[in-house]
């Protein structure tokens, strides 16, 4: 069920509302929206009666929701929902393309920080790059755990960007929560519905990335799964799924972007490089991905991958990626969407003098 505030209902009478659906047994989530208030209601099992809700002062509409998913619904939230970071220029979802870049994964500080210098100077405004990584093959690279962490939040600090990370269990999402700016839930862990759970008790943004054989239906509900837990800065992830053709690594599944914005007002970005699995195939899947109305991308940068230590075949050079950064500038623009240029910062007071 969804309660829609009438459009000049105050803080107290929205206040109010919230309390007394608490009172009934149920969470209330209210959102607010561009001209007025939503209350998604969860927890409750079947049908909740409307009348008592219906009445009171402030409420505009109470309406049924038939779809399996609410909070993530654009029934709730008509407008787009917009991811801020506190203290930062940077966002996800709204006029801005987001660019999110780094290692797969974090190798030693010298790797991190090359790859961090790299993509800042060519714009990224986030830096990816794995602590914890979930491998198909028990004897590989697992990751540098809570060191690699350290690291990430070092280069944060060294070159201003904001860190986005992946968190495997509980224990890692506690530490991520601790390090990173954004929690990243990888493909192997979309249903991990325990932890989705913990992901949105955080109060960090959740980067939700599409299983490989996930339907758009249980994506939408994943982020639900973190939404009835409070977490309303879910953004979601395709990064290529499953399908009979093998001349890429997964299927980037460019149509999703188009459903996506049709059902929820959440954002959606694009990860050309684990769809793409191979280099020379990654800059056209992003260029796709802005051109088909993406929010972002999150692309693999290694400096040097033959030797990475894990999915180097799919990292671009830092070259690569900056000529490709400069190549979506034009589609964003065509797009009616804008990237960020390091080049183009204001000029501080202290420079100008
Ligand atoms: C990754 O981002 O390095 C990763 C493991 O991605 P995915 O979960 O999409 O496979
Ligand atoms: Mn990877």
């Amino acid at each position: 069920m969804l309660i829609l505030m009438n459009v000049n209902a105050t803080d107290d009478q929205t206040q109010a509302v919230c309390k007394r659906v608490e009172e009934l047994g149920f969470r209330p989530h209210p959102l607010p929206g561009a001209t007025r208030c939503a209350i998604g209601i969860t927890g409750n099992q079947g049908a909740v009666e409307a009348d008592p809700l219906s009445q009171l002062p402030g409420v505009a509409e109470v309406i049924a929701v038939s779809k399996p998913y609410k909070l993530v619904s654009r029934d709730m939230k008509p407008e787009d929902t917009v991811v801020r970071f506190e203290g930062r220029d940077a966002t996800i979802g709204g006029v801005e393309v987001a660019l999110m870049a780094g290692p797969c994964g974090v190798e030693s500080r010298d790797q991190l920080f090359r790859a961090a210098e790299a993509v800042a100077e060519s714009g990224a405004r986030f830096l990816r790059g794995g602590a914890f990584k979930p491998r198909t093959s028990p004897y590989a690279f697992q990751g540098m755990g809570e060191k690699g962490l350290e690291i990430m939040a070092e280069a944060r600090e060294a070159f201003g960007l904001l860190v986005v990370t992946e968190a495997i269990c509980h224990e890692s999402l506690a530490l991520v929560d601790q390090y990173a700016d954004m929690i990243q839930i990888g493909a192997r862990n979309m249903q991990n519905f325990a932890l989705l759970k913990l992901a949105g008790r955080s109060r960090r943004p959740v980067l939700l990335k599409r299983g490989m054989s996930a339907t758009l239906d249980e994506l939408l509900m994943a982020a639900e799964y973190i939404m009835s837990e409070g977490n309303y800065n879910v953004v979601l992830c395709e990064r290529g799924i499953r399908t009979f053709a093998d001349h890429t690594r997964n299927t980037l599944d460019v149509g999703i972007v188009p459903a996506v914005k049709k059902l929820t007002h959440l954002p959606i970005i694009i990860d050309p490089s684990h769809a793409a699995g191979k280099r020379d195939k990654v800059v056209p899947l992003a260029r796709a991905g802005v051109a088909v109305g993406a929010d972002g991308v999150i692309v693999e940068v290694h400096c040097d991958p033959d030797h990475a230590l894990s999915d180097g075949p799919q990292s671009l050079y830092p070259g690569q990626f900056a000529a490709m950064v400069e190549n979506l500038r034009g589609i964003a623009q065509l797009v009616g969407r804008t990237m960020y240029d390091p080049k183009c910062k204001p000029v501080t007071a202290a420079v100008a003098r």
